[in-house]
């Protein structure tokens, strides 16, 4: 009999049977409280009956159209759909099926456009699996030991992280100066400005702990790499489609790139994702460096519309705004009574809670303990951070503040229990 990869062994003992909203439904008939959303994928809650609708729709009438056979309307109307909500100027899309793809696709074009070889990407960023996207990840070796060798061409500068940094004494701002000093030291020392195709950054740290970038460092990403003709790759497949309480997570730091990759939460669950680039860099790429056999599904590109709209017509980001600044207070308030959890960090509805042991030190057992508890609790959570000392949440953008209540106090329960 075959049975699942040892490797696919999930966080929660769940097994669902349908999903509505935020909730999971099991089989037997127990209620859990999801704010894992598919870790940030089901945007507009499960089976939002306007995707649903959409979806059952176009599976009636084409479900796969390949994208460089054929143009199908979905796919037209998805990428109308993603000109008015994309930055100016990033008119230009190609369309891929996960995040890893999304970061495969702008290492590509990156190199393609500059004719440089090496990517500066910044400590605690996640950007994927597959051997490119793993070579630019550095929120934890476990995403890339044991498959070596790596792609080459990577160098890593740091992120300001001032829950990392505090063990220096330093504040944000300090961080900030380390941070911008070193990457000049980098261009100095490690990759000369002229063999630097792109800066790879997240907005806020997905994997790597919840922790939000800030203007004068993305300012100061933005100015290097102007100066020295460098593209800079803002990876918002986490951070996108409303997760942070604005559309992209940029607008947070008036941050502005040169090619953005999306995933996650723009069709629902569809397995859909991209990179948005100006006509003049997108028309550098290389024939036959675009394309793939599933890319832009009809089905996928269909959910996709119909999420956009749902995202505009029910407000869902000013939604994850107002939920997330409830959330983060209630965590917050709750945090006060526990000396094991010190921090509350993210932005909108991308939250983490870090808990550290008595010496100060990251604490991924706790973490890893409230995160099981909480499971059995009905309340499904995950865990992140470079050593897996937070616990997080990330509600799809629906939820309602009676349920954000219900959360915080499973929270506490669940607190309780294991400190
Ligand atoms: N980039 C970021 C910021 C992510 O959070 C993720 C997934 N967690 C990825 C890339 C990779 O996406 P996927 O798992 O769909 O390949």
């Amino acid at each position: 009999m075959a049975q699942l990869s040892p490797q696919l062994k999930q966080a929660t003992p769940v097994v669902a049977d349908r999903g509505e909203g935020v909730w999971i439904y099991d089989e037997a008939g127990n209620k859990h409280l999801d704010f894992t959303a598919g870790i940030g994928v089901t945007s507009t809650g499960h089976c939002h009956p306007k995707v649903v609708a959409a979806a059952q729709e176009q599976v009636g009438s084409l479900i796969h159209g390949q994208y460089t056979t054929i143009m199908h309307k979905p796919l037209q109307r998805l990428t109308a759909a993603l000109g008015e909500v994309l930055p100016a100027g990033l008119d230009s899309i190609f369309f891929s099926n996960s995040g890893s793809e999304a970061a495969e696709a702008a290492l590509r074009l990156a190199r393609q456009a500059t004719g440089r070889p090496n990517i500066v990407v910044f400590q605690g960023g996640f950007h994927g699996r597959t051997v490119g996207a793993a070579s630019m990840t550095t929120s934890g070796t476990k995403f890339k030991a044991g498959f070596s060798p790596l792609m080459p061409g990577v160098v890593v500068s740091p992120f300001p992280n001032p829950a990392h940094y505090r063990h220096y004494g330093w504040d944000a701002e300090q961080a900030t100066d380390f941070a911008l000093r070193e990457l000049d030291l980098v261009l100095q020392t490690q990759s000369h400005p002229a063999d630097t195709a792109a800066f790879l950054v997240e907005p806020v740290l997905g994997e790597g702990g919840y922790v939000p970038g800030n203007e004068r460092f993305f300012a100061g990403l933005r100015e290097r790499a102007d100066r020295h003709g460098i593209l800079l790759v803002v990876d918002e497949v986490q951070t996108g489609f409303g997760r942070t309480g604005a559309f992209w997570g940029q607008e947070h730091f008036g941050l502005t790139p040169d090619i953005q990759m999306f995933a996650k939460g723009i069709a629902s669950g569809f397995p859909i994702s991209g990179i948005a680039a100006s006509e003049a860099v997108m028309s550098k790429a290389w024939p036959g460096s675009q394309g793939g056999t599933y890319g832009a599904n009809a089905v996928a590109c269909a959910a996709a519309v119909a999420t956009l709209e749902v995202i505009q017509e029910e407000g869902l980001v000013a939604n994850a705004a107002a939920r997330g600044a409830q959330l983060k207070a209630g965590l917050e308030e709750i945090a006060e009574k526990f000396d094991a959890v010190t921090a509350v960090h993210g932005l909108g509805l991308m939250l983490a809670v870090e808990f550290t042991d008595k010496d100060g030190e990251p604490d991924g057992a706790a973490a890893s303990r409230a995160h099981q508890h909480a499971a059995k609790n009905g309340l499904l959570l995950l865990t992140n951070g470079m050593h897996g000392q937070n616990v997080r949440f990330i509600p799809a953008l629906v939820v309602s503040e009676d349920e954000v209540n219900h959360a915080l106090s499973l929270w506490e329960e669940t607190l309780s229990a294991v400190l």
